[in-house]
């Protein structure tokens, strides 16, 4: 057994799968909501001092952190390669335990300085960054470390104590990450609470964060939104998303095709920022589409710990049923399934091929709905100005893209596309410095960088003079 989920194991704890294959790998903890009034204590006690050490030594702190998930970091991405299903290998559990480590490292060397609004004869008036006291952090299942990280390095760098409520269905890779990162970190100010749903409710609810970080679904994120009404808690709210890429005509395909692929499928297109609905011109229509199934049908898939795989699983049966309805609809429908369209039950019972459907339109669930699957529908389209509105249609609302071989078009067309992110000639790209987030039902507020730190802080005003 892995040692770190062996170290995270509890006796009569809840019994966590392999993605690929089904058998446990752990035994998480089943924390009930009645375990939330402890931490929050423990969190009360220990954030005061935490706050009051100068920022630097809260950054060298983080660096320390940084070097311990370095020296396990082939053990932590073999846990969640496990758990999640993401091969190591490629964009998959490698990079994901390597971003850990860049926004610890990142995190810990950035500071928000006072910023002076006025100095003039009668104001001397500064704006300043003021820890919120607790944080929640709630997540998803899909980059359960990464997402983690995104949360809390931040939060902790301001000063803030920190309450994680991982995934249920992938607790056991962050209990690992927080164990190691707790290595480091005085007692109290970074902890973890393992359930369900009721407990992310009780968090999420409860008066004494000031802040929840919260990514996942938009329906969980309204529900939140909701219940942060009572207690006027600040929400950063990264929601779900569906993507759209628009190919402008005369592009080069080939140039273009590998990061368009990767674009969608990156964790088997389990990922909040992919491609999940391509638009292009009818005249390059049958080449992408071509193209695209050659890439998807030579790509290997399998168990994420098999080094020769570069696609998985579906992390969860409930996952598996939402693609496998999106593609038995888009058939029934006379959609062209060029390539993949079935399970593939030889590799595992969650593992669906990679699939490519032709003449895929608006409205259609595949194109309308969240796939969050190794699917791809890609649409046709004749003017640009079409395709820019049916980009534009959808409520999700967290990245976009533009593909093309013209500077000048691309970025006329990226400003047109409404979105928290849009990339030119790529999709889903992040940097630890450059602000990212949804706008319109993907959500709101900003991590990363300064933006970052920013939302797990309280503004204040100091006026002089
Ligand atoms: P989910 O909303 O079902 O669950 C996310 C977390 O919320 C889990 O920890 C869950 O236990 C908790 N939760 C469930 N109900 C709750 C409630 N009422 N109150 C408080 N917490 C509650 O999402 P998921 O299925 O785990 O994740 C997939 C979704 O996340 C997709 O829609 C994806 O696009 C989105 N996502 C967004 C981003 C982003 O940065 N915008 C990143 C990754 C994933």
């Amino acid at each position: 057994m892995n040692p770190l989920l062996q170290r995270v194991s509890v006796d009569g704890g809840r019994p966590i799968p392999d993605a690929a294959t089904g058998e446990t790998i752990g035994y998480a903890p089943e924390h009930v909501v009645n375990d939330l009034e402890a931490l929050i204590t423990r969190a009360r006690i220990a954030q005061p001092a935490w706050a009051a050490l100068p920022a630097s030594e809260r950054g060298a702190l983080l660096h320390a952190a940084a070097e311990r998930v370095a020296l396990v970091a082939d053990e932590l991405a073999d846990a969640v390669s496990r758990e999640q299903g993401k091969p190591l290998n490629g964009i998959g559990a490698r990079v994901e335990v390597g971003a850990v480590q860049g926004w610890l490292h990142v995190n810990a060397d950035l500071e928000v300085a006072p910023e002076v609004l006025v100095d003039d004869a009668e104001n001397y008036s500064e704006l300043i960054y003021k820890p919120v006291g607790l944080v929640g952090a709630v997540g998803p299942w899909n980059w359960p470390l990464m997402i983690t990280i995104w949360q809390i390095a931040p939060a902790l760098k301001m000063g803030n104590a920190v309450i994680v409520k991982p995934s249920e269905y992938t607790p056991l890779s962050v209990l690992a990450l927080v164990s190691i990162l707790n290595e480091v970190l005085p007692e109290g100010v970074l902890q973890v609470i393992s359930g369900g749903r009721a407990v992310g409710a009780a968090l999420t609810s409860h008066p004494a964060f000031g802040k929840i970080m919260f990514t996942g679904s938009t329906a969980t994120g309204k529900a939140i939104a909701a219940a942060s009404a009572q207690n006027l808690t600040r929400l950063t709210l990264e929601l779900g998303g569906n993507d759209a890429g628009i190919v402008l005509p005369g592009t080069d395909i080939d140039a273009h095709l590998d990061a368009l692929f990767w674009g969608a499928f990156i964790n088997t297109g389990q990922t909040c920022a992919a491609l999940k609905r391509l638009y292009v011109h009818e005249s390059q229509y049958e080449q992408v589409l071509d193209a695209l199934a050659r890439k998807a049908a030579a790509t290997p898939m399998g168990r994420g710990v098999d080094e020769s795989n570069e696609l998985g699983p579906l992390q969860n049966a409930m996952q598996f049923d939402i693609v496998a309805r999106l593609v038995d609809d888009a058939r029934a429908r006379g959609r062209r399934i060029v390539t993949g369209g079935s399970p593939a039950p030889h590799l595992g019972r969650t593992f669906f091929e990679a699939t490519i459907v032709g003449d895929a339109v608006d409205g259609d669930p595949i194109v309308d709905e969240e796939q969050f699957g190794p699917v791809l529908p890609v649409i046709r389209y004749d003017t640009v100005e079409s395709a820019i509105a049916s980009a534009n249609r959808l409520d999700a609302a967290l990245g976009a893209s533009v593909w093309g071989d013209d500077p000048a078009q691309t970025r006329e067309v990226a400003l047109r596309l409404e979105a928290g992110t849009v990339w030119i000639n790529k999709h889903g790209g992040i940097h630890p410095m450059v602000p990212f987030g949804g706008i319109k039902g993907s959500g709101y507020g900003m991590e990363f960088g300064f933006e970052g730190l920013k939302s797990v802080a309280v503004p204040v005003v100091i006026t002089s003079r």
